[in-house]
């Protein structure tokens, strides 16, 4: 029977591993800060922005939240960044995307200092996790490793497959599968006999961003599947890009949705804001 992959708990066990690791760090006078900004009401920004202010309450992370009208210009939004990155007393900063189309999400990501940039977005740090340097990581890809080892999943000498490319997910997993000495290979939407390729994987991580596109014609019998996908189906009922009825009984592992890497990105970008008031590990 399938092992079905508990986020919500290994989420949980970190985030109080944290909250233990913030009380050592206020117990010698040290606050973290974490500011928030968000540019324009968009609903389900507003849903994320929420979730990490509470979880930043959680652990005992102060939270500064910068709610900016959708009119705020590159500008005002770049000079902002500026002056959290001088503050002292503001160890991370967080910008939600996607930002408003007339301000460049690349213009931004880049104005924030690489010691701050808890998302792990900064072209500073993913050139270092991919020379095996360190730096801040992309929460979700880390918050899968994390999901892998805390269920006692190896990964050394496995055959995994990332499908998906994009820079805050795919790329990052990939590296992040082969600094635990998996041997990696990434699909996308160019990748041929894609069946066949998934077909291979004892580690399958699926970030392809299609409902339900993953069904068990793609997996090999026994292989750990992480559904890293979020959608809402026909019945507006929250799912994967793995369809986890028709997988699960042909896998040892799978992560649910929702339930499964969803709750560890809040969880890891918290791990990030604790290691931001020391150097990176
Ligand atoms: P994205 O930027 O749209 O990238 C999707 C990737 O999948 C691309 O590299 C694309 O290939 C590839 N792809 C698309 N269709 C494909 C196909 N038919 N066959 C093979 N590859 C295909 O998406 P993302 O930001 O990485 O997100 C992926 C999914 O994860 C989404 O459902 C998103 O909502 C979810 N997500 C969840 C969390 C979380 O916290 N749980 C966080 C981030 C994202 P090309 O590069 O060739 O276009």
């Amino acid at each position: 029977m399938a092992f079905i992959i508990d986020g919500k708990k290994i989420s949980q066990e970190i985030k109080d591993e944290l909250k233990e690791k913030v009380n050592e760090y206020k117990a010698k006078g040290i606050q973290i800060t974490l500011a928030v900004i968000q540019v324009g009401g968009d609903p389900a920004s507003g849903v994320y922005v929420g979730n990490k202010k509470k979880a930043c309450e959680y652990i005992g992370i102060r939270s500064l939240a910068y709610e900016l009208p959708e009119e705020t210009t590159e500008d005002e939004l770049l000079s902002l960044i500026e002056e959290l990155n001088d503050r002292e007393d503001v160890n991370g900063i967080l910008v939600q995307l996607p930002l408003p189309e007339h301000i460049k999400e690349e213009l931004i990501i880049q104005a924030i200092s690489p010691a701050k940039d808890v998302d792990g977005f900064h072209p500073q740090n993913v050139g270092a996790l991919s020379i095996g340097q360190k730096g801040f990581v992309s929460c979700t890809p880390s918050g899968v490793i994390q999901l892998l080892k805390r269920s006692g999943i190896e990964i050394e000498g496995k055959e995994c497959v990332v499908i998906g490319r994009s820079n805050i997910v795919g790329k990052p997993m990939a590296l992040l599968l082969l600094r635990e000495n998996g041997t990696v290979t990434v699909c996308h939407s160019r990748t041929k006999n894609l069946k066949e390729v998934a077909g291979r994987a004892d580690i399958l991580v699926v970030a392809l961003g299609r409902p339900k596109f993953i069904n068990q014609d793609y997996i090999k019998e026994g292989a750990v599947v992480i559904d890293v996908g979020i959608h809402r189906d026909e019945n507006n009922k929250l799912c994967g890009d793995v369809d986890f009825q028709d997988a699960v009984p042909k896998v040892s592992a799978i992560t649910p949705v929702p339930g499964g890497v969803g709750p560890m990105t809040i969880a890891m970008l918290m791990h990030n804001c604790v290691e931001s008031v020391r150097p990176v590990d």
